[in-house]
């Protein structure tokens, strides 16, 4: 298509920069729309942030016809139209928020070509009546976009994906395109199979986000480790989300922090409609900060500017955390992610597998334990989630584990002492107990059940109270000690042995992390005053006009043309993120605001 381009006909980088005010594609853009437009079908495996849109987006700008996107939600195809039309690309949803009317009114328009993309959910796409309306339509082809739901084997599994191999069969002269950010090789080949892609061109991306910045901080327990949450939160700049495990964790920590001045929103599957919707629009619009939510808040999130994300809870395992922690930082400025880490929410984890069926509650551990790894581990925490995904990192330089790099300490002789002194107390008692009768206390109980005539007692008075703790979080999370639930009594297991026996080495990071653990600078504008200023500027325009302000300009504009200060129009369009219709809409209001003391 490409070949045959007529001379009027626009070249992908000239409408990157006219629509997009953007100068160069980001790894895999461009040949990805060449693929597109040469009407391959195409499957498309990207990270979160990578830029999947335009990929599909700007080709219908060049065929000047109509893609047919498929989206599983409606907050997506919502956000992803509004963000369209601030481009001055014509762009619209049929979805049934629509009164029928409209849907007609819509449809018809899309007949008469008017639209360079459509949106619609996959359970509209497949009816009948549906599909010959869109023979009317002047289509250059479809697109697939958050793929993976058709796999059972993705996070979001939605059994309406299935049926679009019927659309493809129908309109099989048209290209297909399917996007999405999961990397598994059995989702992938599960998107090719169930949409009956014909020998598409497979892109596949890097899996890491070179601006996310990991951390995982202990959590020895939930009332210790508030203040340092609180002080965290003062910290981080800029909007986020902070995940915890339950509904009821959502409503304690959404409560305990307004208490502590910490002004926060919550969200979760338990609260109406209603309350679920205005959280997440004050949030989306940046009234508010902080979010507290459960993974239900999750797939529609969109906002490309969230600058944190923080999980009080460990989430279930590295696929999870590295989708969940992936939200930060779409529009690819710097964001942290920080995991809070304690054994009793690890045990409160297994305790609920216990009630699968054995097979899953096989995998469902394994995969845990693969999640306890990367919290324990020494390694930099870029590579460990890639790892997880077959590909070979390097280490990122940004993580606690690359900056602070812990010392390690052969602590397997103590490792035997306190499974040794576990089993000497009748495996009946907490870790504070076994502790007690290592370092030789007398307490009450000792004394009254002889616990201090026992082998152990006293036999690690070397080692402080605080690092048998950490051994003790250690072993549980390592699969080497078992902890009940509720009561968090310590007991042998199967990982204990190899201990024991000398067959395996336990390794601690010792040196404790303290002092600055901060991840990473942030960005900042030259001038604070100015970036105060046009931040309030975007957001009066956002409200006036009912779009969110990354719909006005993303952060990374706002900060350049801090940076720059452009005198003229011409100045401002050169900076990256300014597209030629939002230079004629906002330009002027825009300089003037720039000058207005200068
Ligand atoms: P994904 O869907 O892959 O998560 P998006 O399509 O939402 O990513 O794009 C993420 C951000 O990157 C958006 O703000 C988008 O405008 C921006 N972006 C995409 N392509 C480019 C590019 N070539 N240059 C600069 N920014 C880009
Ligand atoms: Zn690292």
């Amino acid at each position: 298509m490409i070949d045959s381009a007529g001379p009027g006909q626009l070249q992908p980088r000239q409408v990157l920069a006219q629509y997009w005010g953007y100068h160069t594609f980001r790894p895999h853009q461009e040949s990805i729309i060449t693929d597109i437009l040469a009407g391959r079908d195409v499957l498309a495996l990207l990270p979160t942030g990578a830029g999947k849109s335009l990929c599909y987006q700007l080709p219908a700008l060049i065929q000047g016809k109509t893609i047919l996107v498929i989206s599983p939600l409606i907050a997506l195809m919502e956000d992803q139209v509004l963000q369209l039309e601030a481009l001055g690309i014509p762009a619209t949803f049929i979805n049934s928020t629509l009164r029928p009317a409209d849907q007609r009114l819509r449809l018809q328009q899309a007949i008469e070509g008017h639209f360079r993309l459509l949106y619609v959910a996959p359970e509209r796409a497949v009816l009948p009546e549906f599909m010959a309306q869109l023979r009317r339509i002047p289509l250059g082809g479809f697109v697939v976009d958050e793929a993976h739901c058709v796999s059972e084997w993705g996070h979001d599994f939605r059994p309406e994906y299935r049926q679009i191999a019927t659309l493809r069969a129908q309109f099989s002269q048209l290209p297909l395109a399917a996007f999405t950010a999961t990397a598994t090789e059995r989702v992938r080949q599960d998107i090719i199979t169930n949409l009956g892609l014909s020998q598409p061109a497979i892109h596949v991306a890097s899996f890491a986000r070179p601006n996310l910045a990991y951390e995982v901080r202990p959590k020895a327990r939930p009332r210790d480790a508030f203040p340092d949450l609180c002080a965290l939160l003062q910290e981080l700049d800029g909007p986020g989300i902070l995940y915890c495990g339950t509904r009821k964790q959502v409503d304690e920590l959404t409560e305990q922090l307004n208490r502590h001045r910490q002004t926060c929103l919550a969200y979760h599957a338990g609260m109406t409609d209603e309350e679920r919707r205005s959280n997440q629009r004050a949030w989306l619009q940046d009234e508010a900060r902080i979010m507290v939510a459960t993974v239900a808040f999750g797939m529609g999130i969109n906002k490309p500017d969230v600058r944190w994300v923080i999980h009080w809870t460990i989430p279930k395992n590295l696929e999870a955390y590295y989708q969940e922690s992936g939200r930060a930082g779409r529009d690819g400025d710097p964001a942290r992610c920080i995991l809070y880490y304690s054994t009793s929410d690890l045990a409160l984890l297994r305790r609920f597998m216990a009630d699968k069926p054995e097979d899953q509650q096989a995998i469902a551990k394994r995969q845990l334990n693969h999640m306890v790894y990367y919290t324990q581990s020494h390694e930099c925490r870029r590579v460990l989630q890639l790892a997880y995904f077959g590909e070979q990192g390097v280490p990122c330089g940004l993580c606690d584990n690359c900056l602070h790099p812990p010392r390690l300490e052969d602590w397997t002789i103590e490792a035997q002492k306190f499974l040794s002194c576990v089993y000497r107390t009748g495996q009946a008692w907490g870790a504070r107990h076994v502790i007690n009768v290592l370092v030789g206390h007398l307490t009450q109980p000792i004394t009254n059940l002889g616990h201090d005539r026992l082998s152990t007692w006293g036999i690690g008075r070397d080692k402080t109270v605080e690092q048998w703790k950490a051994l003790a979080g250690h072993l549980v999370g390592l699969g080497m000690l078992d902890m009940d639930i509720p009561i968090p009594k310590l007991r042998l297991c199967e990982g204990s042995w190899p201990v024991l026996r000398g067959q395996r080495q336990v390794m601690l990071a010792m040196s404790a992390r303290t002092g600055s653990r901060r991840t990473q600078a942030p960005q900042t504008a030259v001038d604070p005053e100015l970036w105060q200023r046009l931040r309030t500027w975007r957001k009066q325009v956002a409200t006036d006009q009912g779009v969110p302000p990354y719909a006005i300009f993303p952060d990374a504009t706002l900060r350049a043309i801090v940076n720059r200060r452009p005198r003229t129009l011409a100045d401002l369009g050169q900076i990256t993120g300014v597209g030629r219709y939002k230079l004629t809409r906002y330009g002027s209001g825009l300089l003037a605001e720039i000058n207005r003391q200068a």
